[in-house]
This record gives structure tokens, C-alpha cells and sequence, in this order.
């Protein structure tokens, strides 16, 4: 493939950007499992490769598809998500002050409240939906990085990524933002102004529930970005070879499995909306989301496959729907070819945003007729005891 041939994103996600192995002509890398890597005769390497806590060559794929997909000068994959995330934080000093949504992931929302607050930075939690909430928690020349989730877990609450960056730069900060849900398919957070993009690859990007990996993706090959890439080598935190492979077979068919479940979310969101035991939908597609019109100019083909119910009959109806579906896997994360539902409070514990009565639903890519006809008996069945 050609570099400059312009192709589309999803084109360059298919054919894992074009890549044939230059010896083999595979269409398909290979996996290298090599943990080191032999010095040249003078002393040297000029490979480039000396240990593989550094890096690995089945990375380089998986990290220059992203980068594409991004628009970003450059990507990194790890361990996970929450290492990825995590990163970012730690790639600042003790003392620095940061901004962050209220509304996000709660294991990173729990690490930045005790880890990160112990380790010393200054961490003020915002309702990051309200770009005016940003703008008054930021303090010019102290605050080093905002970090908004959109949409964000569970409620999904839409964040204006070009406002954000806009209040950031001019204090002085980053702006950093969790792309997990969006993906590079509906929303490219580096076009809007953001400057690390991150992801939970252990979702839509790889797409099968079948790894745990994280990703960034940087604006620009910086000082900042060689930071991010020594912390990865100093804590380990990258992600296994074999999961790195997975990653990029996920990631080829990210572009129709994302767009499928925009479209049954959409369609799901529609119906159970006017459903008699359904108190309220929590979708970005919906015309009264209060996030609707920021979703639309933000997000491009779709508002994502996400989405929440709020069960009438609180949090006893709520579970016992989780308990009574069939096709839906009633399971925690999100992101995979395969359908979940989940009573998001029971798993997020005390001091959760979460409401009592939500069902947070990931779509996979079942019909989405089943999808729809397995909840709707699963909320009458729960609703009639
Ligand atoms: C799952 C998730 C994470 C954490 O990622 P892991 O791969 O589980 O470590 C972070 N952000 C969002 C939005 C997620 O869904």
C-alpha cells in the first residue's frame, strides 16, 4: 500500500496499513517472541532493538495503525488500559495540579483519589459535561493535564473536546482524553485539539474479549511522548507479544463491528425508550440526550454502542432484569462481538455516581431484533415477579 495513496481510515484498518512481511510476502506478521536482541560487531545496535521490556516488533503494527487511525504523530500499546491511563498521570511531579472528570471509569476514577492523591498530585474531580467547570477548576501554570472520559461511563454524558483543549492550553496543561467508548471510528479527539488520546484496547479495539490491552496515542513525537514511552519500559507495563498480534487481527474488523453496533444501539435505544417498565434511556443518539447536539457535531456515523436503561422499580428490578436475559451475558466490560449487560452499581461499590436502577448495555453484533425481544421479556418477566 502505497503511504500517500489516501486511503480511508477503515481501509488502512482492514489491511493492518498494507503491511507484507518483505521475505515470507505474507499478508499476516509473525510474532516475534524474542525477549533480546543480538549487538552488532562494533558494540552497537543498530537495529535499534536491545531488550524487549522496551519494546517489541509485533507492537510496531498494532502502534502504527492506531497512530493512523488517530491522526496522532505516534502510539503506544500496554498492559492494559489502566496502565496506559495511569501513565499519563505519573508522567507528571508530585505537587502537580489536574483536572478530571467526576463522571469516568471508576477504577481509574478510585486510583487517581487514593494512589495518585497519596503520591501527591492535586486532583479536583469535575463535572467535565459542563466545559464552564473546567474552565473555573483550572489554575493557570499549576494545572498540568485535564482528562475527560466522553462519552463517559455509565451515564455517558458527552464532554466538548475542542472547549477542553482550548481551557487546557491556555493554562499551561494537556489535554488528555479517554477515547475508549468513541473509538477512532466516530470521534478523532487529536483533530479536535486533545493531545494524548487513550484507550482501553481491551474493548472495541481488539473487539473479542479476548486480551487486556491499553494504548496511547500522542499529537506529537515530543519530550512529553518520550516520557510516556520510558515509563512503559521502567514500570514493564507493555503488553505481551502474542496479545499485541491479537490486538491488530481486532482491530481490522474494528470499522463494521462498530458501525453494526451504532446502528442496534441506536435502534435499542429507540424502542426501549418508549418501553412501559423503562423509566429512562441514557444514549447520546437520543434527540432529548442533554448531550444530543455536542454528540452530533462531535461524533461522526454514530453515537457509539453503549448506552443504559433506567428500570422502573429501582435497583431490585434492575437485577432481576440482569438476571433474566438470555442472549445478553450478564457480565462486566465492554466493546466485544458479543452482547453484556450489567447492574453497573453493584460493581462500581460506594460513593458511585452511578444511579441505583441502571443497566449499563454494551452491543455487540447480534441481530439486533434478538438483542431487543431478549430484554424486553427479561424486564416484563422482572417486572411481574
Ligand atoms: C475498561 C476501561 C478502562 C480500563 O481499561 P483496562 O483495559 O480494563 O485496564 C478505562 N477506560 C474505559 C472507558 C474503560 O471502559
Amino acid at each position: 500500500m502505497k503511504k500517500d495513496a489516501g486511503f480511508s481510515a477503515a481501509s488502512l484498518a482492514a489491511q493492518a496499513m498494507g503491511w507484507i512481511d518483505p521475505v515470507t510476502r505474507a499478508v499476516v506478521p509473525p510474532i516475534h517472541m524474542a525477549s533480546t536482541y543480538q549487538r552488532d560487531d562494533d558494540n552497537g545496535y543498530r537495529s535499534g532493538r536491545v531488550y524487549a521490556r522496551a519494546d517489541n516488533p509485533t507492537f510496531d503494527q498494532a502502534e502504527a495503525t492506531l497512530a493512523a487511525l488517530e491522526g496522532g504523530a505516534k502510539a503506544l500499546v500496554f498492559s492494559s488500559g489502566m496502565s496506559a491511563a495511569t501513565a499519563c498521570f505519573l508522567a507528571l511531579a508530585p505537587g502537580d495540579h489536574v483536572v478530571v472528570s467526576k463522571v469516568m471509569y471508576w477504577a481509574l476514577r478510585n486510583w487517581l483519589a487514593t494512589f495518585a492523591v497519596h503520591w501527591g498530585l492535586k486532583v479536583d474531580f469535575v463535572d467535565a459535561e459542563k466545559t464552564d467547570a473546567i474552565a473555573a477548576a483550572v489554575k493557570p501554570g499549576a494545572t498540568k493535564l485535564v482528562w475527560i472520559e466522553t462519552p463517559a461511563n455509565p451515564t455517558w454524558v458527552v464532554s466538548d473536546i475542542a472547549a477542553a483543549a482550548e481551557i487546557a492550553h491556555k493554562a499551561g496543561a494537556l489535554l488528555g482524553v479517554d477515547s475508549t467508548v468513541a473509538t477512532p471510528v466516530l470521534t478523532r479527539p487529536i483533530e479536535l485539539g486533545a493531545d494524548i488520546v487513550m484507550h482501553s484496547a481491551t474493548k472495541y479495539l481488539n473487539g473479542h474479549s479476548d486480551i487486556i490491552a491499553g494504548a496511547l496515542v500522542g499529537a506529537r513525537d515530543d519530550a512529553h511522548w518520550a516520557k510516556l514511552r520510558t515509563i512503559r519500559a521502567q514500570l514493564g507495563t507493555i503488553l505481551g507479544q502474542t496479545e499485541a498480534w491479537l490486538l491488530m487481527r481486532g482491530m481490522r474488523t474494528l470499522f463494521p463491528r462498530v458501525h453494526w453496533a451504532c446502528r442496534s444501539a441506536q435502534s435499542l435505544a429507540d424502542r426501549f425508550a418508549a418501553h412501559p417498565m423503562v423509566a429512562e434511556v441514557l444514549y447520546p443518539g437520543l434527540p432529548s440526550f442533554p448531550g444530543h447536539a455536542l454528540a452530533t457535531r462531535q461524533m461522526k456515523g454514530g453515537f457509539g454502542g453503549m448506552l443504559s436503561v433506567r428500570v422502573k422499580g429501582g435497583e431490585r428490578a434492575a437485577i432481576a432484569t440482569a438476571a433474566r436475559v438470555d442472549l445478553w451475558k450478564r457480565a462486566t466490560s465492554l466493546g466485544g462481538v458479543e452482547s453484556l449487560i450489567e447492574h453497573r452499581a453493584s460493581i462500581e461499590g460506594p460513593g458511585t455516581p452511578c444511579p441505583p436502577d441502571l443497566l449499563r448495555l454494551s452491543v455487540g453484533v447480534e441481530e439486533s431484533d434478538d438483542l431487543h425481544d431478549d430484554l424486553d421479556q427479561a424486564l416484563r418477566r422482572a417486572h411481574n415477579g
